[in-house]
């Protein structure tokens, strides 16, 4: 599609920005509303509901209602597959929109957000629409007087939260288990980029998911966000975002009813690169690519790499010369593959960041600055730090922008213990040509995530989540329903 095309389509959008609740779009019950401006130019996109305890009364009474009285809860696991599948089409059907909403929400390209992001949030609701009549309960070897049934219910009620760097995709590594195994589910997207998640819920209805079981609030995260976390009659709270927060989620369930509070945090992933390393061009690209892609708003960007002291220069002059391909652009031009930081508040702290790395000594090989201002958004350019020491700043902590740090090795247990010496644990790589090292090294690192000789290993069908501070929970795969199913035995005398 031209460019040009997507301006137009961007004007002509009709943006609502009310809550869903309880099958209806509505203002918050608070009468307060944000203006909610696009980062790839500043422009206000809509007045966005800004919601509160009392819409998060509002949605959870009828979230409850709906799981009593068996709308959807008690509707057969085939039906419920029928309508789960109906609503991935409906999303794939709505692809340009969807798609243009998300770019000119948080700005990553349209590029991406049209092949990854819209198809990727599809594929996830449609699998566990398709996986949920074929898991089966157990029966337990217990002696032969009695039979017993382990079988899942459904929680309940599950408030999820979730963060604005893939607002669709981690909508949907929500809302599809949770909807799958017959739950209600309030969502609170991110202030930051509520709009996706709000066109979903209108798509879910029409798929014939019933009023009240998907509702969604947008507002901040210390209104509805907090209310939604300390409410009495949420069931399991399903948090993604940043690890600060993720503790007071956890804090916030242990205050309230102790709800099941599973957490997806922040990452500080390393990729180590040994000298064996089978292909270093492949290496280079994805180090590169991983780090680059979604402006390095993402949780399991590889943004330590680690490089074995021999390879380093040569590693280092492929790498710099990849970096001007990821020059930010008009994130409406199809060209572009590196887009908008998603406001002005994360554009400072990548900056911040930065100077941090400048004055804490590492060495700035390429960009390190912002891109752009003159579109009035917020850009900024592809940065590569060399010497890079792992205690510094920019070592420790997640930017969360495109920002790499090359550190170095010498022996590859040492690569591993710097590896580990981080709060986080989300993902990790090693590249050697000697198998039995690699397996080595990916048993030593603990992450939840171990790539071997790649970095983008990703499927709806493996589970995602971290060790340590990266949290708590399992996204994606069929271990995603421990999260929002309870385990009962029932003991039946026979004879
Ligand atoms: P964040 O600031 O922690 O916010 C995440 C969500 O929590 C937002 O909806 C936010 O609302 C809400 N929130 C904030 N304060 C809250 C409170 N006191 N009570 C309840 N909710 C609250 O994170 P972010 O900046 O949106 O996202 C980036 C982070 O997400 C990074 O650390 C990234 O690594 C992590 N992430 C992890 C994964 C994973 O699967 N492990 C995936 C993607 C992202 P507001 O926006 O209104 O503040
Ligand atoms: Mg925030």
């Amino acid at each position: 599609m031209a460019d040009a095309l997507w301006h137009e389509r961007a004007l002509a959008l009709n943006i609502d920005g009310r809550a869903f609740i309880n099958g209806e779009r509505a203002w918050s019950r608070t009468e307060q509303q944000f203006d909610k401006h696009s980062p790839i130019d500043g422009r206000k996109l809509a007045a966005v509901a800004r919601c509160g305890a009392p819409d998060v009364d509002a949605a959870v009474q009828s979230a409850r209602a709906a799981f009593e009285d068996g709308r959807w809860s008690g509707m057969p696991p085939a039906k419920r597959k029928r309508v789960l599948i109906r609503f991935a089409d409906l999303i794939q059907q709505n692809t340009a929109e969807l798609a243009l909403l998300e770019t000119l929400d948080m700005g990553k390209p349209i590029k991406y957000s049209q092949s990854v992001d819209v198809g990727s949030a599809a594929n996830c609701i449609r699998w566990y629409g398709e996986a949920v009549d074929k898991v089966y309960d157990e029966i337990a070897p217990t002696a032969s007087s009695s039979l017993a049934l382990i079988t899942r219910e459904p929680v309940g009620v599950v408030g999820a939260i979730i963060p604005w760097n893939y607002p669709m995709i981690m909508a949907a590594w929500k809302i599809a288990p949770a909807l799958a195994a017959g739950n209600s589910v309030v969502l609170k997207p991110s202030e930051k980029a509520p709009l996706t998640s709000l066109r979903l819920a209108e798509l879910a209805l029409q798929a014939g998911i019933p009023a009240g079981v998907f509702s969604v609030l947008p507002g901040y995260g210390n209104e509805a966000g907090s209310a939604l976390a300390l409410h009495m009659d949420v069931d399991c709270i399903a948090f993604t975002g940043s690890t600060r927060v993720g503790k007071q989620i956890m804090q916030m369930a242990g205050q309230s009813n102790l709800k099941r509070a599973w957490t997806e945090l922040g990452g500080k992933s390393a990729n180590i690169v040994c000298a064996d390393c089978p292909d270093l061009d492949a290496a280079v690209a994805a180090a590169v690519g991983s780090i680059y892609f979604n402006q390095g708003e993402s949780c399991n960007a590889p943004s330590r790499l680690f490089v074995e002291e021999s390879v380093k220069d040569a590693f280092i002059e492929k790498a710099l010369a990849m970096v001007p391909r990821y020059q930010p652009g008009d994130p409406l031009d199809e060209a572009t593959v590196m887009g908008a930081i998603v406001d002005e508040v994360q554009m400072k702290t990548v900056l911040g960041y930065i100077e941090a790395g400048k004055h804490g000594g590492a060495r700035l090989l390429a960009g390190g600055a912002q891109e752009r201002a003159q579109s009035g958004g917020y850009y900024v350019a592809p940065t590569l730090f060399d010497q890079v020491d792992s205690g510094m700043k920019i070592a420790q902590e997640e930017i969360f922008g495109p920002v790499l740090s090359v550190l170095s090795f010498s022996d590859v247990q040492d690569a591993v213990k710097q590896a580990n010496a981080t709060p986080y644990g989300l993902q990790a790589a090693v590249w050697s040509a000697d198998m039995s090292k690699a397996i080595q090294v990916a048993r030593a690192l603990r992450a939840g995530t171990v790539h071997v000789n790649q970095y983008d290993g990703d499927d709806i069908t493996v589970p995602f989540g971290g060790y340590k501070q990266s949290g708590n929970g399992r996204d994606k795969s069929l271990h995603a329903f421990d999260k929002y199913t309870e385990l009962k035995t029932t003991w039946i005398q026979i004879g």
